[in-house]
């Protein structure tokens, strides 16, 4: 018996010493696995003391095991929660980790297994997104802002456009004395009414192409040009206001080889005009101003090009200069420096705005240098173009399929308004040939021409308006059929006075349809056929009702 229950002892203390060491065996493999995992594991005893720490939770916390075991946990731990938590480390840095806890046993009694995930990188990078994306909604909203600016101007500078091409065309009619004849108080006051509006129309243009070019909608003509040439022909334009304030203006072209640019001719002259007028008007009498036009393939280092090499022009004047501080505020919209000596009504200060970005957009730019009482030198920059691109870009200005194509009513109006004088001296000159109307032969110019001029005008201005408007009914084009109405009445009645018959007068139409139809197509010349017909039809349309205005109000004078 004795011997039985001390065998059973034994069994019993071996079965328990078998079972602590089959738990001690238990949880070393425990240990080892939770101190090879890459998240943060901590166990913490009910009481919230911190028992274990394993490698990945020093790390997380900044802290050695020993230092983190037998201190209290300090967060909640709740099993079967997930929770976000803010480490602070003993440098003072923060990290985010991702907290779960599971009840478990650790060394014979019950704890938590917290395990901690570092997410500082996943919440950078969720932050950065929201960041990124505030920012591009941001972009979107001040985009749109921005274009619906844009459009804001270029409808509002239509509508001032629209009244004010009525009040520059009916004043004409007052100038043509069509109403009567005007004394010479009223043909002065009206000449002041012309002077003004013609000013204003000018500053709403350049409103209008401020407003076209930040809304992406101005259409440049893409072509070659010469260098030399566009700097004369914009000479040619402000030699009469230079001279008037006593300013030499001079030219000086490269010798060198021919100097071809590549860019849009018309854009280019209203760049050196919108310069030479500048420095003529910051120049004192007595000044002087000088355009210097030739090839370089080093620019200056302040224009902003890639590439080469490049055509430049140089306006350099001896006048007032530009303060430092003022030079960078000069290119911005609306910014006048200097109220000088002519101040009083002229310039926008969008001139050198709209030029540069017309440089821009004709992949050049536009510089300046200055010094305060010396002057200041402006260069505008284009691309040159090689001979070899010449000789390619004139087989394919040959080849019709790769003609620029500009776009309907307005491109034919704004070609009109642009061909009227070369427009008029044909027409004049074919009507001193022309057998049914002998008396033209020995009349003069204005005689022939005077009313004309503001006719045409006024087509052209109406082609445009009608694009403009989009079709819709517009004042202007209202305007636009009672000045043709009346210049049409008025036509009739003074070739009456002329000695013209009924059949004389038709022809004379005829030319004149003949003649703005060829200087339209001048301007437009490679361009499909289909862009302009529609403005042509309507240009005919017109003429047909001034034909007959212009035969009932001839029958009536010569009754
Ligand atoms: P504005 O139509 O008022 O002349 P611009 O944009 O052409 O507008 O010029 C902006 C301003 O830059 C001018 O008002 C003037 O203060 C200054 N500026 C331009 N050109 C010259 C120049 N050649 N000399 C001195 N100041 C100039």
């Amino acid at each position: 018996m004795e011997t039985d229950r001390f065998a059973e002892r034994v069994v019993e203390r071996r079965a328990g010493s078998d079972r602590r060491r089959g738990r001690q065996a238990e949880q070393s493999r425990l240990r080892a696995i939770v101190e090879q995992m890459a998240d943060g594991v901590v166990i913490i005893g009910l009481d919230g003391i911190i028992r274990f720490a394993n490698p990945a939770a020093e790390a997380l916390f900044g802290r050695s095991a020993a230092e983190l075991e037998r201190t209290s946990f300090g967060f909640p731990a709740v099993a079967g929660e997930t929770a976000e938590i803010q480490v602070v480390r003993p440098g003072g840095a923060s990290v985010a980790a991702e907290l779960r806890v599971v009840d478990m046993n650790w060394e014979g009694e019950a704890a938590r297994l917290v395990s901690l995930r570092d997410v500082t990188d996943r919440k950078r990078a969720e932050e950065r997104a929201a960041q990124l994306d505030g920012e591009r909604i941001a972009r979107a909203e001040a985009e749109a802002a921005s274009h619906a600016k844009s459009e804001f101007l270029a409808m509002m500078s239509h509508e001032l456009r629209t009244p004010l091409n009525a009040v520059i065309g009916y004043a004409e009619l007052l100038d043509l004395g069509i109403a009567g004849a005007l004394n010479i108080d009223q043909r002065h006051q009206v000449s002041r009414i012309l002077a003004s509006g013609r000013h204003l129309l000018g500053l709403v243009n350049e409103v209008l192409d401020l407003a076209k070019v930040e809304a992406g909608r101005l259409s440049l003509h893409t072509g070659l040009a010469q260098a030399s040439q566009t700097a004369d022909g914009a000479l040619a334009l402000v030699q009469p206001v230079a001279e008037a304030r006593g300013i030499l203006v001079t030219v000086q072209h490269a010798e060198e080889v021919e100097t071809t640019y590549d860019g849009d001719e018309d854009r280019v002259r209203q760049i050196l005009v919108n310069l030479l007028n500048n420095a003529v008007k910051f120049t004192e009498p007595g000044g002087s101003v000088r355009v210097e036009c030739g090839l370089t393939k080093k620019p200056d280092p302040e224009a902003r090009l890639m590439g080469g090499p490049w055509v430049f022009w140089r306006v350099a004047d001896t006048g007032i200069g530009i303060a430092p501080a003022q030079i960078a505020a000069i290119f911005d919209p609306f910014v006048q420096v200097e109220r000088g000596h002519t101040r009083q009504s002229e310039g926008s200060g969008l001139g050198l705005t709209i030029s540069r970005r017309l440089a821009r957009l004709m992949r050049g730019d536009l510089t300046v240098r200055s010094e305060v009482g010396k002057g200041s030198v402006f260069t505008l920059w284009l691309p040159a173009v090689s001979g070899a691109a010449r000789e390619a870009a004139r087989r394919r200005a040959e080849s019709p399929d790769s003609a620029p194509r500009l776009q309907g009513l307005a491109e034919a109006g704004e070609a009109l308004l642009h061909e009227i004088e070369p427009m008029l001296n044909a027409f004049v000159a074919r009507l001193r040939t022309e057998p049914l109307m002998p008396a033209a032969h020995s009349l003069r110019f204005s005689q022939l021409a005077d009313h004309i001029g503001t006719y045409v005008a006024n087509i052209g201005g109406v082609l445009v308006a009608v694009e403009e408007a989009r079709g819709q009914p517009s004042v202007l084009v209202a305007d636009g059929s009672e000045i043709q109405r009346l210049v049409a009445e008025r036509h009739g009645s003074q070739r009456a006075r002329l000695g013209w018959t009924a059949d004389a007068l038709r022809r004379e139409w005829r030319i004149l349809e003949e003649e703005i139809e060829r200087a339209i197509r001048r301007r437009t010349q490679g361009v499909e056929e289909a862009t302009i017909e529609e403005g042509l039809t309507i240009i005919t349309r017109l003429i047909d009702q001034g034909i007959e205005l212009s035969c009932r109000s001839l029958t009536r004078a010569l009754r």
